[in-house]
């Protein structure tokens, strides 16, 4: 983890429009929990709350209690994408909410301001593909902020959840947060685990960079003579990835090898 980062507590508010509630699902890869987001503009009666977290039957209860400190209706539950750690208990939440559950199918959420009754927030869907095919994040201007799911994280780097993920996907993704925080106001970037990301562009080159040196790495390692499949690289060049993250490296190598096919750094056999 950086250094001179926290966790976001249970109830911290971020932008003036942002509260995080943590849940306890504390595993290598989800690390400190599920962050869920809770977007609302001051003095709104309704919020919508983003990722609702895991199906652990206690998630719906953790963000009833925070929006009941605050008398806050729902007027939608958004997800970020499909999968469990973020929308598990999302059918639950929407019934005890009584909220539509936007997102979440396996297609990504429609480009766009959403516009739901009583959140006067202007919050725009963005497409964040990469991770997942369905990714999207959600972005408040209002708060300089963007909600960015499983796409980047302060921690470590994210999966690119190859054959869904894909890395040119994911490349492009990089490229639109960096324009959101040259172009909208972008300050920080409200992550699915573990630490906001204070510090964006700065967050956004390092991601950049390590998918790129990765990618060259397979290439080289191929180039020069190992078998072009994902189990004999990730044991050439992921010596340094913990065994509980060994799937995680297959997809991710995978994910390389096709990019690599695709912009002819390699010939495919
Ligand atoms: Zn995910």
């Amino acid at each position: 983890m950086a250094s001179g980062v926290d966790i976001p507590e249970n109830g911290a508010v971020y932008g003036g429009v942002a509260q995080c509630v943590r849940h306890p699902n504390v595993s290598p890869l989800t690390y400190t929990g599920t962050n869920t987001w809770v977007l609302a503009a001051p003095g709104d009666g309704a919020c919508i709350v983003v990722d609702p977290g895991p199906d652990d039957g206690e998630a719906p209860g953790r963000i009833a209690q925070v929006l009941a400190r605050r008398g806050l209706s729902v007027a939608a539950v958004a997800l970020t994408h499909g999968h469990p750690d973020h929308g598990g208990c999302a059918a639950v939440s929407g019934r005890l909410f009584g909220a539509p559950v936007l997102g979440g199918t396996g297609a990504p959420l429609a480009a766009g301001p959403l516009t739901l009754p009583g959140v006067s927030l202007a919050v725009e869907v963005v497409p964040l593909p990469g991770h997942s095919s369905d990714s999207v994040g959600f972005l408040v201007e209002e708060g300089g902020l963007v909600v960015t799911g499983d796409v980047i994280f302060a921690q470590s780097p994210t999966m690119v959840c190859w054959p869904d993920g894909r890395l040119d996907d994911y490349l492009a993704s990089l490229d639109v947060l960096d324009a959101l925080v040259a172009e909208r106001g972008v300050e920080r970037l409200l992550t699915a685990h573990g630490p906001v990301i204070e510090n964006p562009a700065v967050r956004v080159g390092q991601a950049r960079r390590h998918r790129m040196s990765r990618l060259r790495q397979v290439v080289t390692a191929v180039r020069s003579g190992i078998p072009a499949d994902a189990e004999t690289l990730v044991e050439a060049i992921y010596n340094d990835v913990r065994p509980d993250l060994h799937d995680g490296a297959l997809r991710s190598v995978n994910a390389q090898l096709r990019y690599a096919y695709d912009h002819g750094l390699l010939q495919e056999h």
